[in-house]
């Protein structure tokens, strides 16, 4: 109780679509994923990675992604999204905060992602100099459902737990 009282949380969740096109491979939580599809969008399109840096923006109430790096601006065209969460992650951690951990869902219809997962999770986890078990991934299809289902488009899902030491200097 006596350590409770001076640890303080935070949960933060991060949502993010792109649309798919022809053409693969897909970029998905920092690793390339063999597909015949990849994300549109002004940067690498990397939905994973955009959903767990505004997960992590969010609990530590500092906005949110489109803020920080805004699609207007041409320094950000084509932009490793891993640069841009670990951009991020240093403005969060510089206010004393520390992950508790993440978990995030995937929705895609195709590929299957059970094979990648494990890779997924070690990338976040070394981007944000955190353990892999700090880090979870599931991944649902769209039940051939939407827009989802009908391969046009992928979302992602994160909820993040923050927690830094109350007496902090
Ligand atoms: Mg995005």
């Amino acid at each position: 109780m006596e350590r409770l009282a001076t640890i303080e949380h935070r949960v933060g969740c991060g949502h993010d679509t792109h649309r798919l096109r022809p053409g693969g491979p897909l970029r998905l939580g920092g690793v390339t994923v063999p597909h015949d599809q990849a994300f549109e969008g002004h940067s690498d399109a990397d939905v994973l990675l955009h959903a767990v840096t505004d997960a992590l923006l969010g609990a530590a109430g500092m906005s949110d992604i489109g803020e920080l790096f805004p699609d207007t601006d041409p320094r950000f065209a084509g932009a490793d999204s891993g640069r841009l969460l670990q951009d991020a992650w240093q403005r969060v951690a510089a206010e004393g905060w520390r992950i508790g951990n993440l978990d995030c869902i995937v929705f895609l219809q195709r590929p299957k992602l059970s094979a990648h997962k494990p890779a997924i999770r070690q990338r976040i986890a070394e981007l944000l100099e955190i353990s892999a078990q700090q880090v979870n991934v599931k991944a649902k299809t769209g039940e051939s459902l939407g827009a989802i289902g009908r391969g046009e488009a992928g979302e992602a899902l994160c909820v993040a737990l923050l927690e830094r030491d109350k007496r902090r200097p």
